[in-house]
């Protein structure tokens, strides 16, 4: 637990006086609580996120996953490396499918 300290203007400090009072019986950590996760939730932003790329020499003819661009057997293509976070660019699921991008896309990302 942490004490942090903010600034609110007056209405929402009665706001929070009245939704601590109305669903929390007056507990305004527990109200800011359940704010922030309905917030995280309705953003729906939690997921995986691109946190690097590795290089990898493809051994079969494949095409970049943003560009389309098709590659040879042989060339150096990079792999994205997923963590899970939270962004607005965060997916929902990994996908199972071959992700590869070239290094035109690897650059403007
Ligand atoms: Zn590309």
């Amino acid at each position: 637990m942490k004490r942090l300290n903010f600034t609110l203007d007056n209405n929402t400090v009665s706001l929070l006086n009245k939704l601590s009072e109305k669903y929390y019986g007056g507990n305004k950590s527990q109200t800011v609580r359940a704010a922030l996760e309905s917030l995280a939730a309705r953003q729906g932003h939690d997921g995986w996120i691109i946190t690097g790329y590795t290089p990898l020499r493809i051994d079969h003819e494949v095409n970049c996953h943003t560009c389309g661009s098709e590659h040879n057997e042989g060339n150096i293509l990079f792999k994205p490396v997923f963590e899970k976070g939270n962004s607005p660019q965060a997916i929902k699921q990994i996908p199972s499918e071959e992700w590869v991008e070239c290094s035109v896309c690897v650059e403007k990302q």
